[in-house]
């Protein structure tokens, strides 16, 4: 009999198991794949962007997928938790942009080591390869785990950190889910997040922008009255089938939001190619360079201030030929490409799907969750923590952070319960 069994071993699962086993459980941790923390493995570029170090109150704000909720976990074990964690285990961190962490060796097979390594010195016995089929519940309690090859596991407390449905060849089927469900939890409606953003517009199918990256501008999706819903500011990339890169990640949730909120499929995005200046600013700076070339072809004014391969997109956009001679642009035409540099407006279609995001939107419903345990509210001795929790922050670091916080609390709290 197993005081623990935490099913999953990716960053929640196998912190729930060193916790669990740092508060005196005899854990059973159970994975499908012939290896753990596969997903970890390749996380951040295969560098391991590990946490992020922001105060809390910001950090919560990178989680627009209830990081509230985790107010109550932050208290218990935080990021600063996590970076000393590592520290004591000899991984020393370093700080990149935005308080994003990764290990100083930038080896994200080093994390996973040294995630394995606390969980032996705590003496949990690890099946790998090892399929779950379902949890066994008796009259509203936790009594055991099966197998999908007919094993059975007795136990008092289970802790699901099964994952998400993203990316599926690292073992995240989405089969806590269902666990979930017969238990009497909702799952809410799975969604893809931090995924590139498509597009069918003729100007991306043409592939005429393919490759193109845009440094600190600013991405908005916007409503049907043309306001923004959401702004990102960064860097962006157009590819063959849309838009990638930082900020087309993080606005890539609100793309799939506003089209079920407004039932269309076409939703408006905007690129801010000047974010500080504002279109009289720029209007004066154009006016400046046609008085100062006004020889110059209206292609040649703009090179050297906006991407070369913008250039013809935009002129055509306001109905201007670029042969033309700078002399010849009148003050309308000036203002209105002054416009386009701060809202070049293009339509996306959607987002890749749920396999190809880095992220699962949805899962099990937090309300239904004890904040401070981490215990489900409809059967006892039922944990969960991870992605399968109806929880998932931007890109930075804030993924993995709500992983292992969550699976601190977890096992911390599954292995109290039994003493
Ligand atoms: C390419 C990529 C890069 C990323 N980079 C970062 C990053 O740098 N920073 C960041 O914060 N986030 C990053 N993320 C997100 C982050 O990796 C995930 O949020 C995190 O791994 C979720 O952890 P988890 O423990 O909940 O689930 P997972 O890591 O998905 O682990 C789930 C585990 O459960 C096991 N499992 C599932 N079903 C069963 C079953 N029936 N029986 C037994 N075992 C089962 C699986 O085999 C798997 O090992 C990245 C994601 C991707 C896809």
């Amino acid at each position: 009999m197993f005081d623990v069994i935490v099913i999953g071993g990716g960053p929640s699962g196998l912190m729930a198991s060193a916790s669990a086993g740092m508060h005196g459980a005899k854990v059973l941790l159970l994975d499908k794949g012939n290896k753990l923390g596969r997903k970890l493995a390749i996380s951040g570029g295969g560098r391991c962007n590990v946490t992020n170090n922001k105060e809390l109150a910001e950090l919560i704000q990178f989680i627009p997928g209830n990081g509230r909720f985790l107010h109550s976990v932050f208290a218990t074990f935080n990021n600063q938790d996590i970076i000393r964690f590592f520290e004591d285990l000899g991984i020393a961190l370093k700080e990149e942009d935005n308080g994003r962490m990764f290990p100083v060796s930038n080896s994200a097979k080093d994390v996973v080591q040294a995630l394995l390594q606390k969980v032996r010195s705590v003496n949990v016995q690890i099946n790998t390869d090892t399929a779950v089929k379902s949890v066994r519940y008796r009259d509203g309690i936790v009594v055991g785990v099966e197998g999908l090859n007919g094993e059975y596991w007795e136990c008092k407390s289970v802790v699901v950190a099964t994952g998400g449905k993203s990316v599926p060849h690292t073992g995240s089927t989405g089969d806590g889910y269902v666990w979930a469900e017969v238990a009497g939890h909702t799952i809410t409606e799975l969604f893809p997040t931090e995924v590139p953003i498509t597009s069918d517009e003729s100007l991306i199918q043409s592939k005429q922008l393919q490759g193109l990256s845009l440094r600190d501008v600013s991405l908005s999706v916007l409503n049907l009255k043309g306001k923004p819903v959401i702004t990102h500011r960064g860097d962006m990339i157009f590819t063959h089938f849309g838009f990638s890169g930082p900020i087309a990640l993080r606005c890539s949730q609100f793309v799939i939001k506003q089209q079920k909120k407004t039932g269309e499929l076409q939703i408006p995005v905007a690129i801010d190619l000047f974010p500080d200046r504002s279109i009289g600013n720029i209007e004066q700076e154009l006016q400046k360079l046609r008085k100062e070339h006004p020889k110059r072809s209206v292609t040649n004014l703009l090179k050297g201030w906006i991407p070369e391969r913008l250039i013809p997109v935009l002129y055509q956009r306001i109905g201007v030929d670029t042969d033309l001679l700078a002399a010849n642009l009148s003050n309308e035409q000036l203002r209105q490409l002054a416009i386009s540099f701060k809202q070049f407006t293009l339509h996306a279609n959607g987002t890749l799907p749920l396999e190809k995001a880095f992220v699962t939107g949805g899962g099990v419903h937090v309300k239904e969750v004890n904040p401070k345990t981490m215990g489900s509210k409809r059967m006892q001795g039922l944990y969960f923590c991870g992605e399968v929790l109806d929880i998932h922050g931007y890109t930075g670091g804030y993924n993995i952070t709500a992983a292992l916080c969550t699976g601190y609390v977890a096992g911390k709290n599954a292995a109290e319960k039994n003493q």
